[in-house]
């Protein structure tokens, strides 16, 4: 038995089936430390309904419900996991909700009903990028979490929390920077997992901000989109779409700058502009 008094998950594993499929994106955390460790990363879950993505055979929601989750609602697309996941619901009675069904047809925010919630998640790498982009751009603002603890591959995350004048600044920094404070909480080795990843993974804390700067996430996304698409241009050339000269004109930026030179609060102004 485990520290909680389920079984150790290689048995969970084994008793199950639950060999792991690449094309569900399945690097299983199989040590209830390291699962722990996440689960602290997302502070006190006492008050607050804690949302998780994929939760396999159960490693992160186990550990999310010995921290004192008041209760988890986890949403799991391999059906193969489901009969593991009642073995854990019914350990922990009342307070572990499986939803059998797709991250990205999932509405979490009807879900939270208004409640405080946290998001926390091994995130399926085939689709954590477009979960985060979904969640920094949902309406109305501050959103529905208090917070996001999300696992990605290292380089996803140093593109998140990147700042000016670096090669892993871009859109998803701006995006992340504007509307979040985003901090790399530590990083994960391959080994960690079962089966190892060829990469290393970060665990990624996102704190929503109260009052981000006033601008419209689709307006920041065409501007953001046009000038890092053509990062190595200068932003006369790569902004002629959107108006080029006179759009930087009008916010007094220099139209010989690069996309990878400007703060966020630059790049909500040129949106305001538009
Ligand atoms: N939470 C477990 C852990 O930490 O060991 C598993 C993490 S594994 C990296 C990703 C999980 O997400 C897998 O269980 C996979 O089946 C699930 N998954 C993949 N795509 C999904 C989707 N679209 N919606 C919900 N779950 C998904």
């Amino acid at each position: 038995m485990a520290l909680d008094g389920l079984p150790p998950l290689r048995e969970v594993i084994r008793q199950h089936g639950l060999d792991a499929r690449k094309a569900l994106g399945q690097n299983f955390l199989l040590d209830l430390n390291l699962t722990s460790k996440i689960a602290r990363s997302a502070g006190d879950l006492s008050q607050t309904t804690v949302f998780e993505v994929g939760p396999g055979p159960g490693g992160l929601t186990r550990a999310l419900l010995m921290n004192s989750a008041r209760r988890v609602v986890a949403v799991e697309r391999d059906e193969r996991c489901l009969p593991a996941l009642a073995e854990i619901a019914a350990h922990y009675p009342g307070r572990l909700e499986i939803i059998s069904g797709d991250a990205l047809k999932t509405d979490w925010a009807a879900l939270a009903g208004g409640k405080p919630a946290k998001i926390v998640a091994n995130l399926p790498y085939n689709i954590g990028t477009e979960l985060l982009v979904r969640w920094l751009t949902v309406e109305p603002w501050p959103p529905f979490f208090e917070s996001l603890t999300l696992m990605f591959q290292r380089e996803v995350a140093q593109r998140i929390v990147a700042s000016p004048d670096g090669d892993a600044y871009g859109r998803l920094a701006v995006l992340a920077g504007w509307r979040t404070d985003a901090r790399i909480m530590f990083d994960v080795p391959p080994q960690a997992f079962t089966p190892p990843p060829k990469v290393t993974s970060s665990v990624v804390h996102l704190i929503p901000r109260a009052e981000p700067l006033p601008v419209s996430a689709r307006l920041l996304g065409r501007v953001t989109e046009a000038a890092f698409g053509q990062r190595r241009k200068m932003l006369r050339q790569s902004l002629k779409p959107l108006g080029g000269e006179a759009l930087l004109a009008k916010v007094g930026i220099d139209p010989t700058r690069r996309a990878e030179t400007l703060s966020i609060e630059e790049f909500v102004a040129l949106a305001q502009a538009l």
